[in-house]
Order: structure tokens, then C-alpha cells, then sequence
């Protein structure tokens, strides 16, 4: 973190310096935006065809075809979910957090797309609804459904703990539900797993320190996350051990919950909508 006595001198230009004004990295006005309300209206009479219910402190799988929904919920009481997705019918193209936070910012919500990882580098789904949305930014800097945690891990935790040993961290649930899914062992599945969508979670970074933090998630039974699969998925979903995050994670402690996913089949998909073709770059990198 940023030290608050530097060692060594501001040069007499300094402030000049930090007022300049930022500029956006990546400005997505030249990335088709997915017009919702299209989106929307593939959903009138759709047919829910998995249902599937997450136990707490624990990881499940599930696939959503290309064109169908799938929708997270929030049951019985406040919980954080950890989100891996991958192609289903290839696991090297999977969720690309970084590139994600570095396009839509820290905090997903709805017309915002989750993005597979390079050499693919295309949308895999689109947040469609978020009722969660009227949260914004807290006065601390805090928002919702973030991509700048990781997934609570063992190994982090056994560093900070000085050699504890902890095996539901969302790491390790959803390595063993990959491994349970795909007859994977676990050492081969937990390659596969990576870094998530944090849903639910209510986070951010410190003013003073840039350090993360975390804060007790505002969701409610009944709210949810739903999304439109672009590619076909396999998902796997954690409810992580720190419940609503609200104190500690990496650890019985916290009062935990189930999450619900649902997949849903529309009558047709969204009007004009095509499974989006993998990324464009001829892959010759200048020779
Ligand atoms: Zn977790």
C-alpha cells in the first residue's frame, strides 16, 4: 500500500502533476452495447428448466445452453456466491475478471458482459437484470457484484493465518464441484478454477490506503442476478463461507445461506441475437 511518509521528495511541479485529469483506458462506446429491452423481451414465456440450490459453504455446477437465461437468487438470508464460468464445451475459455474490471469497471449491473479469456476474448453473458441496481456507490466507495476480489482461497488464508487449514474457501468449493462434474481430480479441476464474479458482495477500496474491503451485503430473499448465456456455459457457484461478509471469511464463523440458480429456456432468443463469433485478432503478434 501507498506509504504515508514516502522517502523521498515531491518535485516542485507535484500538484500540477496529480490534477491532471484522468482518462478513461478503455471507453466502450465502440463496443456494441446489448440493447436490453431486446434482451427483455425474450423472457415473456420462458420455461425454467434447472433449478439448482446451493448449499452453504459449498459449490455447484451448472450449464446454461447459448440463447437461455440463468438467474441467481438470494433464499432464506443474506449471502455472498463466488461465480466461475467457462465454455462448456472448452475449459480454456473462461472468465477473464481482470479484463472485465478493465472495461466495465470494478462492479457489474445490468448491460454490462462477463468476457472470456484471451486468445477468445468475447462476450460469454450479459447481466440482464439486477435488482441490486439502486445500490450505486455507498459513501465509502462501496458497490455491489464486484471483479476485483478474487475467490477466498486456502492458501491466502494459510499465509495470514500462520499455517491454518481451512477447506471451504470458495477456491476449494469450486474446485470440488468442477472435479464432481467433469470426473476431473481435484489437482486438474483447480487449475481450471479462477477468478470470480463476486455476487452479492458488497465491496471496494479504501480512500485512504487503496486497501480492499468488504462490507455486509445489502442483498434480500428474492433478490437476484440474471444473466443471458451468449456462449454455451458450464457454471459453477460457491456460497461463500463469509456469508454476507460482513466480519470474516475463511471460516465457520460467519451464519451462512443457500443460493438458488435457475436456468430458463425462451420461446425464441432475443430478436436478432447470434452467438457472438470469437475474437477478431489474427494471432500472428507482428511476425
Ligand atoms: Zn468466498
Amino acid at each position: 500500500m501507498k506509504p504515508s511518509h514516502p522517502d523521498h521528495a515531491a518535485p516542485p511541479d507535484a500538484n500540477a502533476r496529480k490534477a491532471l485529469a484522468p482518462v478513461i483506458c478503455y471507453p466502450v462506446e465502440t463496443l456494441p452495447r446489448p440493447d436490453l429491452a431486446t434482451y427483455r423481451a425474450a423472457r415473456a414465456g420462458w420455461t425454467r428448466t434447472t433449478t439448482v440450490l446451493v448449499p452453504p459453504r459449498h459449490a455447484r455446477c451448472f450449464t446454461v445452453p447459448a440463447g437461455h437465461f440463468f438467474r441467481i437468487t438470494s433464499v432464506d438470508g443474506p449471502q455472498v456466491g463466488d461465480l466461475n464460468l467457462w465454455n462448456a464445451n472448452n475449459l480454456a475459455e473462461r472468465f477473464y475478471s481482470g479484463k472485465t474490471r478493465a472495461l466495465h469497471g470494478t462492479h457489474l449491473s445490468s448491460g454490462d458482459r462477463m468476457w472470456t479469456s484471451h486468445p477468445h476474448l468475447r462476450p460469454m453473458a450479459t447481466i440482464t437484470d439486477d435488482t441490486l441496481d439502486w445500490y450505486g456507490f455507498d459513501a465509502f466507495g462501496g458497490a455491489v457484484h464486484d471483479v476485483i476480489g478474487t475467490r477466498c482461497d486456502p492458501y491466502t488464508h494459510n499465509l495470514l493465518s500462520h499455517g491454518g487449514q481451512y477447506h471451504h474457501c470458495c477456491h476449494s468449493n469450486l474446485t470440488r464441484a468442477l472435479a464432481h462434474e467433469r470426473g476431473l481430480s481435484l489437482p486438474e479441476a483447480e487449475t481450471h478454477v479462477h477468478d470470480v464474479l463476486n455476487v452479492f458482495m458488497c465491496t471496494g477500496f479504501t480512500r485512504d490506503t487503496g486497501q480492499y474491503f468488504m462490507k455486509a451485503s445489502p442483498v434480500r430473499p428474492g433478490d437476484y442476478l440474471e444473466f443471458f448465456a451468449e456462449i454455451d456455459l458450464l457454471g459453477a457457484l460457491s456460497a461463500c463461507p463469509g456469508g454476507d461478509c460482513s466480519s470474516e471469511h475463511s471460516s465457520d464463523a460467519a451464519a451462512c445461506y443457500p443460493l438458488q440458480i435457475e436456468v430458463f429456456a425462451p420461446v425464441a432468443p432475443p430478436q436478432g441475437w447470434m452467438s457472438p463469433a470469437p475474437n477478431g485478432y489474427d494471432r500472428s503478434h507482428g511476425l
